[in-house]
């Protein structure tokens, strides 16, 4: 049995001290370093090169790099100092540009190529590691001849990363939303209405919904009144109106970066190496398009009969009914297919999942499945820790809400520590608002032969818990953060030893395939009863405000009741197919504008096409059968994914989707907390990372090719 009790690990956690000068001497001075054990690099000749004396010495470079620069651009995602993340969104550009200057640099592609034609013997990871590094260099424009296309290349990739970064934070910080009376945000949940913010002056009396994916969400689910729901649309889309220039630029750019590297599209270019080709990508939309239209059909009768019996439940006469189904109204009508047609109630079955309790049989899966076990540090511990390394205890973290693990393996496979995993899930300003994981120090084998050890990070913005209530997470969000902390996981049991290889560092379609297998897990009862607590069992303070709260209703059960769970679950199918219809028109219309011309991208009216592929591809409609055109909002220019990192890149959800239901289908489903497939997962999957092509990592693990049967399955039958 794991040991429950507190060792110290063989690396310290950070310590959280920085300041905003800090952070920026810090990116200085490894960049210094960095930038003097290159110059001596490129000095051998490339006759002379091999992987032992230029490629290795190149690696520990960027393995140190990457955990500097990892740590200061962490900030800007979860500090609550303004200044701090002002800092951090600097040294994300002075990283960019180091990066630039790298690959400016003409010796080292030079020297790539030189150690490739030498044709060494090498392992495989290494082996690899060459490849993909020479192909990166080439897309980068290293092997550009000096001259005028270089020139022109080098100032549009460096405009391309500013406006990335300028869009990208100010999506990140946009903090608007809309004032309402109570009585607009009737059937907004009555406990996150208490957490909003109260109106004084001319908005006295009202509630500040936000454009955060969280209010957003809650308010296109339960708001009654069409019309709130409607405001709150198009404000949402209408948000970042001052990021829609640097968008059009943007594409535009991108087309001409490709040019410039001889790709017909910025989509060409980024397709290269992955686990699809862009024929893959087309026809797997094309395909998946029509093979979701049938149910998503279906699904969309249903909401209209739902809508029409609403509208009528609500005194508005059969006449003056507009049963037509809206962007805005898909959710709400959903939730009420969810309640009505399933009797499920998400905000009663949220009851039934505590924060704490979920975090805890969450990790507690993990446990069971992968062979990990979690430590929380605790105040002792923390205050030791920091001690250690001359701080407060304060500096453990960058908030006091967030909490701290130890990971170990468990003493059946060596009981190794293997890293620390942070927690920062409640609500607050100035962090990002949607869930994600940040890996702010990767794991490598250092240059003396020891073992840099991994810190992962779970962002997340739930409600703060109330005096009568804890945190209380709806399903969606146990699902979110099973999702996210699977890849703290990835990262966590990695056993690459290079930082560009390690973890979630695979290529972009095939990171979020783990994840979203681990996503089926939350749709299965006997795991969601397991994780269950109804909150008025965690105290007697909490029995007596949840009596209070029903006082007619007799005590709830302590797990939640099975049927209600399978329900839920089977709940899915609903809508299943128009949220992958979703996923597609962003794929689509991702697609759309990157794989075009430079020449056709100064065509192209990006917020028009996003409308448009959208219309098509869900069939709901929007503020456009009003004014006559697709003109209407500018919902691209709020789209992060588009500002880096998922450009030529948004199907990855969409193939995540199809190829994380094989996974679980084919080797999960009739046993999920089976440790021993678990184990077999972890070590042919996850633990190798971004170190040899995903499509072999598939292949082996499943003993044939990924396919889409199970995906259809799930959607049809
Ligand atoms: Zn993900």
């Amino acid at each position: 049995m794991p040991s429950s009790t507190f060792r110290e690990p063989p690396q310290l956690p950070v310590a959280f001290t920085q300041t905003p000068s800090s952070l920026l001497d810090d990116t200085k001075k490894a960049i210094a370093t960095s930038r003097a054990t290159l110059d001596d690099l490129v000095k051998i000749p490339p006759s002379e090169a091999t992987f032992a004396n230029f490629v290795l010495p190149w690696i520990h470079d960027r393995n140190t790099r990457m955990k500097t620069s990892s740590l200061t651009t962490l900030f800007k995602s979860v500090s609550p100092s303004e200044e701090l993340r002002d800092a951090a969104v600097e040294c994300v550009k002075v990283w960019a540009e180091f990066s630039q200057e790298v690959v400016a640099r003409p010796e080292i592609y030079v020297l790539f190529q030189a150690v490739k034609d030498k044709g060494e013997a090498l392992d495989r990871e290494d082996q690899y590691y060459l490849d993909r590094k020479l192909s990166q260099l080439v897309r980068s424009g290293a092997a550009l001849p000096e001259g005028p296309v270089k020139e022109r290349f080098q100032i549009v990739t460096k405009r391309i990363d500013d406006i990335e970064a300028e869009g990208g934070k100010r999506i990140r910080q946009e903090n608007g939303g809309i004032w309402f009376t109570a009585d607009e945000l009737d059937g907004f949940p009555r406990d996150a209405l208490e957490g909003l913010k109260r109106g004084e002056g001319e908005d006295d009396g009202k509630y500040k919904v936000t454009f955060g994916t969280v209010d957003l969400d809650l308010a296109f689910k339960n708001c009654v009144k069409a019309e709130t729901r409607k405001r709150m649309f198009f404000g949402n889309e209408n948000k970042c109106l001052e990021n829609v220039p640097l968008f059009q630029e943007m594409i535009e750019l991108r087309a001409e970066h490709a040019e410039l590297l001889g790709y017909k599209s910025h989509a060409d270019l980024v397709i290269q190496n992955r686990l699809m080709t862009m024929d893959g990508v087309t026809s797997l939309l094309a395909d998946l398009q029509q093979k979701t239209a049938p149910a998503s059909k279906s699904s969309r009768d249903m909401l209209r009969k739902l809508k029409r019996e609403h509208l009528l439940s609500r005194g508005i006469t059969e006449t003056d009914i507009d049963d037509r189904l809206f962007l805005w109204d898909q959710l709400f009508y959903m939730r009420l297919v969810e309640e009505q047609e399933n009797e499920l109630d998400q905000n009663k079955i949220a009851e039934f999942f505590p924060l704490q309790e979920v975090v805890d049989g969450l990790l507690k899966n993990f446990e069971t499945l992968f062979g990990v076990v979690f430590i929380e540090i605790l105040e002792d511990a923390r205050k030791s820790l920091m001690e250690k390394q001359g701080h407060g205890v304060s500096a453990m973290t960058w908030h006091e809400d967030v909490a701290v693990y130890a990971v170990w393996n468990e003493e059946a496979l060596g009981g190794d520590f293997l890293g620390y995993l942070y927690l920062d899930v409640l609500k607050r300003q100035g962090k990002r608002d949607h869930a994600c994981c940040i890996t702010f120090q990767p794991g490598f084998d250092t240059i003396e032969g020891g073992r840099q050890y991994p810190s992962a990070l779970l962002v997340m913005s739930v409600q703060q818990p109330t005096p009568a209530k804890p945190t209380l997470v709806r399903h969606r969000s146990v699902t979110t953060m099973f999702h996210e902390l699977g890849h703290a996981i990835h990262c966590l049991v990695g056993r690459t030893r290079y930082a560009e290889t390690y973890g979630t560092k695979t290529s972009r379609d095939f990171v979020e395939i783990p994840s979203r297998m681990l996503e089926n897990f939350c749709w299965d009862p006997i795991i969601l009863q397991n994780l269950s607590k109804h909150y008025s069992h965690l105290s007697p303070g909490y029995m007596a405000s949840w009596k209070a709260e029903h006082p007619t209703e007799p005590e709830p059960s302590e797990k939640a009741p099975f049927d209600l769970l399978q329900k839920l679950c089977a709940s899915r199918k609903v809508t299943l197919a128009p949220l992958t219809q979703r996923q597609i028109a962003f794929a689509k219309f991702d697609m759309a504008i990157h794989s075009v011309s430079s020449e056709e991208a100064k065509a192209m009216n990006a917020g028009e096409t996003y409308n448009r592929i959208r219309s098509e591809c869900t069939s709901l409609l929007g503020p456009e059968i009003e004014v006559g055109d697709f003109g209407w909002g500018s919902g691209h220019s709020r789209f992060s994914h588009m500002f880096g990192g998922y450009d030529a890149g948004y199907y990855t959800y969409v193939i995540a989707s199809v190829y994380s239901s094989d996974l679980y289908r084919s080797r999960f489903a009739k046993d999920p907390m089976n440790g021993e497939e678990g184990r077999r997962y972890r070590k042919l999957v996850l633990g190798r990372g971004g170190s040899r092509a995903e499509m072999e990592l598939l292949e082996e693990y499943l003993g044939r090719k990924p396919n889409g049967d199970a995906f259809a399955k799930a959607i049809g039958g």
